[in-house]
């Protein structure tokens, strides 16, 4: 180009424009973190193709971005010393919608048909359009990276074409200038700049630098970084230290001690990811309020998309804190896209096999430490032997209860280490606390028989121990059932079949007496010194749904 020129916008584009500036009203300041993380592209685009066209960088090695805010003008510049476009790639980059971000926002909007759903994307990246949700007119001065290359100027107002012609520009790189609208210009604030980008683009690997223009007689200061560009978890362990990683630990969570066991992990193959994650050594405050758990981030490129747990874990490891971050996710995908992504489902099944092989290191390795985790967030883990069929298996060794063998917590692979012969399955006996089970009625025939008894005193227990049903080929059996097949030998036979008898009559009465309240009246082998006590009937309502049922005033 010598002069200026003047060229439509592809029709979607101009869709799309016209549906950043008239209907996404709520995230505006996604913005930012747009127009950073296309610095941060064309910084890393830059870097890696420098590696075979070392004459790219020249004799100038800056990789990094500015943001620079002019209040007077109204003006909020975000430059980086990255790629650069030629002439050709601005008219194709910036002119149409070859690219993920918008291609995604289109599809999607397609999807959800009418115009009163626009709103619901209003979370979404639309890359570089973005920039049009706080400006009404765009300027880009760009530079594409090697020797004879010219700087051009891109421009639009958002209306249906844009224009190019020369300009001067000294480096490398682009510059995207941003006039805000008036109602906007809090975008040139300081502090609001600080804010979003610590939180959106903390982690972006260049360093990020404000610079702030000097008032009338002020001298110009340096710009200041204002990102921590240090995505810890994407360096080597070797390279880390405890204070490091705990130090990240709690300007992530906001907790002031350091975490009681970590796992920092990169996997490898069809979906990229490094992570890093945390057991709190107390329990976070949301963990049972019923809201949406908070605390595992979820990046894409070292850009933050968002922070709900359940986005990677499943619930019953909603405990667990820190950070994944994908390599394969489009960085502009909405939550609802993300929700049935493929990519972000073979995401949490591999976060939560590197979870449950920490707890399983640790239940292992490192007794104390776990059975504070037990304590802490026993509950919630159990939770997943009734929703997740799936990892039942792995969850069945975490397990720790109250026991009849003696004080302290036993798992279940001790439990039956120390079966007795004849004995049909695990015992457990459901109850308010470990020292009323200590003396229930319902213990006396085990354990007089040498029979361990595992206590269960948490109102998931019952549940949790339907959905567990047995472990290692022995079934989970409820010492309140029935139907318990308990060994006699010649002599307890005798006196069960005499005591029957005897019995007989006030056993009558007492059918008569109860009448319909309940099922069967029967002499029992399984009491020692309680004289009766109320039992499960074969596929009675277990105890806790009876309660649930009862709470409800069924
Ligand atoms: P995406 O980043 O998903 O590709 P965007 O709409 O954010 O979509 O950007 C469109 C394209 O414009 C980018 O793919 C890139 O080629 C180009 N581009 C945007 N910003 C820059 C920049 N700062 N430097 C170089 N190229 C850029
Ligand atoms: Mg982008």
């Amino acid at each position: 180009t010598e002069g200026k020129k003047s060229l439509p916008f592809q029709a979607e584009v101009a869709q799309v424009l016209k549906l950043v500036i008239h209907s996404l009203y709520s995230h505006k300041e996604i913005f930012l973190r747009e127009l950073v993380s296309n610095a941060s592209d064309a910084l890393d685009k830059l870097r890696f193709r420098n590696l075979t066209e070392p004459e790219l960088m020249g004799n100038d090695p800056r990789l990094e971005i500015t943001i620079a805010p002019d209040k007077e003008k109204g003006v909020l510049v975000i430059r980086d010393t990255g790629i650069g476009m030629t002439e050709a790639e601005l008219i194709e980059n910036l002119g149409t919608v070859a690219h993920s971000g918008s291609r995604a926002f289109l599809e999607q909007l397609s999807k959800a048909g009418t115009a009163k759903d626009v709103n619901l994307i209003g979370q979404f990246g639309v890359g570089f359009y973005s920039a049009y949700l706080v400006a009404d007119r765009v300027e880009v001065i760009t530079r594409a990276a090697g020797p004879g290359q010219r700087a051009l100027l891109w421009s639009s107002d958002a209306q249906s074409t844009f224009t190019i012609e020369p300009t001067t520009r000294a480096e490398r790189g682009t510059e995207i200038i941003l006039h805000l609208r008036p109602e906007h210009k809090d975008f040139l604030d300081e502090w609001r700049i600080r804010d979003l980008v610590g939180r959106y683009s903390d982690y972006v690997a260049y360093p990020i630098k404000l610079e702030k223009k000097p008032e009338k007689d002020e001298k110009p200061e340096q710009p200041e970084q204002i990102n921590r560009a240090n995505a810890l978890w994407q360096r080597p362990k070797s390279e880390i230290t405890d204070a490091q990683y705990d130090e990240l630990y709690k300007h992530l969570t906001h907790d002031f001690e350091p975490p009681i066991a970590r796992t920092h992990f990169k996997v490898e193959g069809t979906q990229e990811f490094a992570g890093l994650l945390f057991i709190p050594r107390r329990p976070p405050f949301d963990l049972y309020d019923g809201r949406k758990p908070r605390g595992v981030r979820l990046f894409v490129k070292r850009v933050f998309i968002m922070d709900d747990v359940e986005e990677v874990l499943p619930p019953w490891l909603r405990f667990m804190r820190g950070v994944i971050d994908s390599d394969d996710l489009p960085l502009n995908v909405s939550r609802e896209l993300l929700q049935d992504s493929t990519i972000l489902h073979a995401i949490k099944k591999q976060v939560t096999k590197k979870t449950l092989d920490l707890l399983e290191e640790m239940a292992k390795e490192r007794k104390d430490d776990y059975e504070t985790v037990w304590k802490n967030f026993g509950q919630v883990l159990k939770e997943g032997l009734a929703l997740d069929s799936e990892y039942k298996e792995r969850i069945a060794p975490l397990l720790r209860y109250g026991s009849s063998h003696g004080e302290g917590l036993v798992s279940l692979a001790d439990y039956v280490g120390r079966m007795k012969e004849g004995q049909e399955g695990i015992y457990y006996l459901f109850g308010e606390s470990t020292a009323s089970l200590q003396n229930s009625p319902y213990l006396e025939t085990l354990t007089s028989r040498g029979f361990e008894v595992l206590f269960m005193s948490d109102p998931v227990d019952e549940w949790a121990a339907e959905g567990l049903r047995e472990f290692q080929g022995k079934p989970l059996v409820s010492a309140m059932r029935t139907d318990l097949k308990l060994p006699l030998d010649e002599e307890q036979k005798k006196t069960k079949e005499e005591a029957s008898t005897r019995l007989q009559p006030l056993i009558l009465r007492m059918v008569k007496v109860l009448h319909d309240r309940v099922r069967e009246v029967k002499v029992s082998d399984r009491l020692t010194n309680t004289p009766s006590c109320l039992v499960l009937p074969d596929g009675g309502t277990p105890a806790f749904m009876e309660r649930l049922l009862k709470e409800r005033g069924r």
